[in-house]
């Protein structure tokens, strides 16, 4: 897969060259480019940003520098992806379609955000998606953009070490994950639940199926309400 950035901060995505991401672009699993926006201004101050039209505070960034980058960055096959808290949700869903994608390119914004017309003109050529990381509002794009890829990469097969751990995850059964716990057996007068120590594996599914139903119910109802018909068995319900 290759990854394209557009940003104006660049040394921001350094991190995507640290571990995890970092082994994957060093076996060849991923390829990876960040490109300087100011790269394509003309002018002595390397603008990329004006003031809005109908007024207002803030800036918008300039349609003429992000159009020829984009031309540029894209290609034949890309999918563009813009971070904005405006943008539908990023699930792990989204993830596991980005993930079958041979060409990822992403446009991060800053101030109040792209002229419109990039994301308009673009769609045209090419799949166009604006994403939102949750509904908060950061500075820029490029914290959104580690968040995406993290997602996505570590589902790209040979990334994980052991692919199964991606499958049980949070949200691959549309349910949140339950505790996990490791040695010692007891710590400061906690104790690891015993049925994980039975040996039982009937039993410690049935108990890990249990947590898991139970901190969705209790943490993320929403979750439970979007399920698919028939996603519950009797033994769930009676939970
Ligand atoms: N004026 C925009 C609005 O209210 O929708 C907010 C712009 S924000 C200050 C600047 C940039 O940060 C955005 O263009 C986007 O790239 C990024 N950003 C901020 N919050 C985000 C979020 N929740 N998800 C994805 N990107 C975000």
């Amino acid at each position: 897969m290759k990854i394209d950035v557009v940003t104006i901060f660049p040394e921001y995505l350094d991190p995507l060259r640290a571990a995890l991401l970092g082994r994957a672009i060093d076996r060849g699993l991923i390829e990876v480019g960040v490109h300087d926006l100011r790269n394509w201004t003309h002018d002595v101050h390397r603008a990329v940003d004006d003031a809005p039209y109908g007024g207002g505070p803030g800036m918008v960034m300039k349609p003429q520098i992000w159009g020829p980058a984009l031309d540029e960055v894209c290609g034949e096959r890309a999918r563009l992806v813009v971070p904005t808290p405006a943008g539908k949700p990023f699930t792990q869903a989204l993830a596991h379609e980005y993930a079958a994608e041979e060409h990822l390119v992403f446009a991060c914004g800053r101030y109040e955000g792209i002229d419109q017309r990039v994301i308009d003109d673009a769609a045209r050529r090419m799949p166009v998606d604006e994403v939102s990381i949750g509904d908060y509002v950061l500075v820029g794009g490029e914290a959104a953009v580690l968040v995406v890829v993290e997602a996505v990469v570590r589902l790209l097969p040979g990334v994980l070490g052991n692919p199964v751990s991606a499958e049980q995850d949070s949200f691959s059964d549309g349910l949140l994950e339950g505790p996990s716990y490791t040695r010692p057996e007891v710590w400061r007068d906690l104790a690891v639940p015993e049925v994980l120590r039975s040996g039982n594996h009937r039993l410690i599914d049935r108990w890990r199926r249990d947590r898991a139903l139970e901190r969705t119910a209790e943490r993320r109802p929403d979750l439970l309400d979007a399920l698919p018909e028939g996603s519950l068995d009797k033994a769930d319900e009676a939970v």
